[in-house]
């Protein structure tokens, strides 16, 4: 799946939704308390659990008084949990986020701030739930929810803090190492906002999926890699690689070690010109997955024969 860059405008609007919650919250150091956004937003935070049906179905049906359409569809909201493999919902009327129990600590704060980005962007208010059938077409869906996940990497992130932290150092994944504890989140997101928002003149690629030594046995070689993230400046002048090429280089380097640095290599790709450049892979293991940055590096030299 490869991240979709929201035009202009849609991140401009973004960014000033969410400058209003860091300005309310008197622009806080990082790592950002989310309890202190709920408190601000008079948000509500619950949990379900995706293991237990009962529970989902209680907890919604106790939730759903005041939300007219939940009760008398409340199928719906089983279903979208299902169909989209939630992890996490937003109810407006009762200003309430519901997260999946299920899942590991760290991903619950990524989903929580993705809701309260729902919350936040006024436009949503109408998408979310209410029209569910006619305006989660996937298309529509995949918008809504990369606008969710930009307000989240926004807030999470505290804007220019981060990308001024991320700008001073070098793009290596050492950096965005040393970034992830600052902020208190994860190497994934860490790594997502470092490549979408950090050295925008610079064309960079992340790649997340398992380790290419280490296959999983339900491994689908045309969908290699679980995000493929593309920067502004890469987008702007280089076409998108198939994955499978992708793939092919990431594993010509690699070592079968579990975890730690796995290696790196320069490898040629072709900009919308056909002209070649050199990139520099690196390639990290940490216990779920294999993440690879790419950076710019230069012009490929042809070798001219005399
Ligand atoms: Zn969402």
């Amino acid at each position: 799946m490869r991240n979709i860059l929201l035009s202009r405008p849609t991140a401009t609007d973004v960014e000033s939704q969410v400058r209003k919650v860091l300005r309310g919250l008197g622009n806080p150091e990082p790592p950002l308390k989310l309890e202190d956004v709920r408190a601000l937003l008079r948000l509500d935070r619950g949990y379900y659990s995706t293991r237990n049906d009962g529970f989902l179905r209680e907890k919604v049906s106790r939730l759903a008084v005041a939300g007219a359409q939940i009760i008398e569809r409340p199928t719906l909201l089983f279903d979208a949990v299902r169909k989209f493999d939630l992890r996490a919902l937003y109810l407006p009327d009762r200003r309430r986020i519901l997260l999946d129990e299920t899942q590991p600590t760290p991903k619950q704060r990524w989903n929580e701030a993705h809701e309260i980005g729902h919350s936040i962007l006024p436009w949503h208010a109408d998408l979310m739930l209410g029209d569910h059938e006619q305006s989660l077409t996937p298309g529509c869906h995949a918008q809504i929810e990369a606008e969710a996940n930009y307000t989240a990497g926004q807030l999470l992130f505290l804007q220019d803090r981060f990308l001024t932290a991320a700008n001073d150092s070098t793009p290596t994944l050492d950096a965005v190492r040393a970034l992830k504890s600052g902020f208190g989140n994860t190497y994934t997101t860490t790594f997502w906002r470092f490549i979408e928002g950090a050295h925008t003149d610079l064309p960079m690629i992340g790649l997340i999926g398992p380790h290419p030594r280490r296959l999983p046995a339900n491994f689908n070689v045309s969908d290699p890699f679980r995000y493929v993230i593309e920067s502004p400046a890469f987008v702007e002048t280089f076409k998108s690689v198939a994955v499978a090429d992708l793939h092919r280089a990431v594993s010509s380097y690699c070592g079968g070690q579990r975890a730690g640095p796995l290696g790196a290599a320069e490898i040629v790709l072709t900009d919308r010109n056909g002209d070649g450049h050199v990139f520099h892979f690196e390639s990290f293991g940490n216990t779920y997955d294999c993440l690879t940055l790419a950076v710019y590096r230069r012009r490929h030299a042809r070798v001219v024969g005399f």
